[in-house]
């Protein structure tokens, strides 16, 4: 009938917007390249902030003692405390996950850091004997902290904006260190911050931790955002002296990266505008765990009203912007009964579509898959933009150096067609040199790292 018809003709369109062939990936892959010399240039120079991290040093190995971390970064923040073993490795880890309640997401700064320090707090009354603290010594803390900021040093910085969900405007421009130390202090907490990073900051330093192989930190979770190591003559707006090292942690920001080549449609053109940062992190806006499924249920919405996809009227539920979260999303991709009834029970319980045909759960599938595709390769260019930079990308002569990307968040660890996806796309661009990069899941890097950047920078050392 028409309807199908319809249904199809929207289907076919946005594949055909959405359609990522090796040669525009590529085009990606490049502007990649470009912004990251330009965001390396000057201070505003692109859309990549480049941001510099002030971690000159990666963990050694001999990191002793024990250490605090905290996880900020998408709806739950996780606390962490692990003992330190020097050659003997990491001797014991606890950790715990709170969630955030949503209003403090959109609320006051000191709401939210109060409430963030009293789980801190709380967290801290558990330690048990197996963790040592010398005597007359006081607590540290590695702070991973998911949003852009501008840092000051390796332990103080402004941030820059929210993303991903957050918008809490008295806290921007300021010092999110200052403003977690307050919060202790009001709730007589005596920790210090020794340290002040990016979750990609962090799982580039668990990553090194594990493997001297790791040069980049890729997170695919509730956003998306990648750190690297570059050399410390390349940062023409690094003022400061030249570290020991040569080398330099950058943040990326990637979420904010923006080229004419991103395949992009008319739902994600809406998606945008509608969002808490409009016109901002359109790479995340088409990548990451929080947009996937809210993109989905956009389609399915234009279906809905334009090819009565659902019959006579729209199911009430489908209006409801972020109904269709990412895990549903990919339960319904990974759906491999033959009548797809993971499909059909959750058109019956997220959008109350009592009933539902196999040909629509076929044609949900395929939506899903149109759209995790395209997420899932762009992220692989990405990739190839930084090894590019590195000049990685290809095979040097009587050279084998390997390159490892430590990947973290949870759309890479949980959604395995995306992530499969991801791999087998930069293997295709990568070609002859796809045996020398290794993408590896660094899993909680981001904490463990934060951790042992604070034990890095201890006062005591
Ligand atoms: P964050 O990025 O907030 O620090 P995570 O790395 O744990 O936290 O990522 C959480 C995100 O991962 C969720 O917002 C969701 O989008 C995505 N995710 C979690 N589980 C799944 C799943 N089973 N399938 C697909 N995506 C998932
Ligand atoms: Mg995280």
């Amino acid at each position: 009938s028409g309807r199908w018809a319809k249904a199809e003709a929207i289907l076919r369109e946005l594949e055909e917007k959405c359609g990522t062939p090796t040669a525009k990936l590529r085009q990606v892959a490049d502007a990649m390249t470009v912004e990251m010399h330009a965001g390396l240039a000057s201070e505003g120079g692109s859309k990549l902030k480049m941001l510099i991290s002030y971690v000159d040093n990666l963990p050694t190995g001999d990191e002793k003692g024990l250490f605090y971390a905290l996880d900020l970064g998408g709806t739950n923040f996780r606390v962490m405390r692990v003992q330190l073993g020097g050659k003997d490795g990491i001797i014991k880890q606890e950790s715990e996950e709170v969630s955030i309640p949503p209003h403090l997401m959109v609320g006051s700064s000191h709401e939210l850091f109060d409430f963030i320090a009293a789980a801190l707090a709380k967290f801290v009354d558990t330690e048990g004997e197996d963790f040592h603290l010398p005597p007359g010594r006081q607590r540290e803390l590695g702070f991973t902290f998911s949003f852009p900021v501008r840092q000051l040093s390796l332990a103080s910085g402004t941030l820059i904006k929210w993303t991903k969900g957050f918008l809490i405007e008295d806290a921007v421009g300021e010092d999110v260190v200052g403003e977690l130390t307050k919060a202790m202090e009001r709730l007589g907490l005596d920790m210090r911050v020794a340290a002040l990073v990016n979750d990609t900051v962090g799982t580039l330093a668990g990553g090194r931790y594990n493997n001297p192989d790791v040069i980049a930190a890729v997170i695919l979770g509730t956003g998306t955002n990648a750190a690297y190591v570059e050399r410390a003559h390349a940062i023409p707006k690094w003022q400061g002296l030249l570290p020991k090292s040569g080398e330099m942690v950058i943040n990326m920001e990637w979420g904010n990266f923006r080229s004419s080549h991103l395949p992009l449609t008319e739902f994600d053109q809406t998606l945008d505008v509608e969002s808490l940062n409009p016109g901002e992190q359109i790479f995340e806006k088409i990548i990451s765990g929080m947009y996937l499924g809210e993109i989905v249920r956009r389609v399915l919405c234009r279906m809905a009203e334009e090819a009565s996809f659902f019959g006579d009227t729209i199911p009430p539920k489908l209006k409801i912007p972020f109904i269709l979260r990412t895990p549903d999303m990919s339960a319904m991709h990974h759906d491999t009964s033959p009548d797809l009834k993971v499909v059909g029970s959750k058109l019956k319980d997220i959008l109350e579509v009592p009933n539902s045909s196999l040909k629509m759960r076929k044609i949900i599938v395929e939506i899903c898959d149109i759209v995790a595709t395209r997420g899932a390769r762009l992220s692989a260019a990405g990739i190839l933009g930084i090894l590019k930079k590195l000049g990685r990308d290809a095979v040097k002569e009587g050279e084998k150096q390997r390159s490892v990307i430590a990947l973290d968040g949870g759309l890479f660890e949980h959604y395995t067609k995306f992530r499969n996806c991801m791999e087998s796309t930069l293997k295709e661009l990568l070609g002859d040199v796809a045996e020398n990069i290794i993408v590896e899941h660094s899993n909680d890097g981001s904490g463990i790292g934060a951790a042992l950047l604070a034990a890095s920078h201890s006062q005591y050392l």
